[in-house]
């Protein structure tokens, strides 16, 4: 199952950042996953439950954003939106495009706790999400 590997994937990436910011927990992971990833956001979501198991993201929660797909015509050079079953350019009608966005299956944003730090914060605000440079999980 793809999206088992994709899960796990995520959690350790998910894991290294949360090392790198010294922080106990993984409270919430938001993740992108396009419409042409090949990814199925309902199995990701049962996947993560099982890859989640024994690490430090035991707790957290999942949010899966699904991306726009942005087509490049190479007839006419638009670019523009597309949909998974009509992958032509909008403007001339041409099938001839590559796919700029849509495939792209992103760690978006974490929310940590227990951060080493939080006492010199230490005013209760919430833990701060972190946005590690996107990372391709895959
Ligand atoms: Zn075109």
């Amino acid at each position: 199952m793809h999206e088992l590997a994709v899960a796990q994937g995520l959690i350790s990436e998910a894991e290294r950042v949360a090392d790198m910011h010294r922080a106990l927990r993984v409270e919430h992971i938001v993740v992108r996953v396009g419409a042409l990833s090949g990814v199925e956001a309902q199995l990701l979501e049962r996947a993560f439950l099982v890859a989640r198991a024994g690490s430090h993201a035991e707790t957290a929660t999942l949010e899966i954003e699904t991306g726009d797909i942005e087509v490049r015509c190479r007839t006419c050079g638009a670019i523009g939106p597309a949909t998974i079953n009509r992958l032509i350019c909008g403007p001339c009608g041409d099938w001839q495009v590559d796919v700029v966005a849509g495939e792209d299956l992103l760690l978006v944003r974490l929310a940590l706790t227990g951060l080493e730090d939080e006492d010199e914060v230490g005013d209760g605000t919430p833990a701060p999400a972190v946005s590690p440079c996107p990372a391709t999980i895959l």
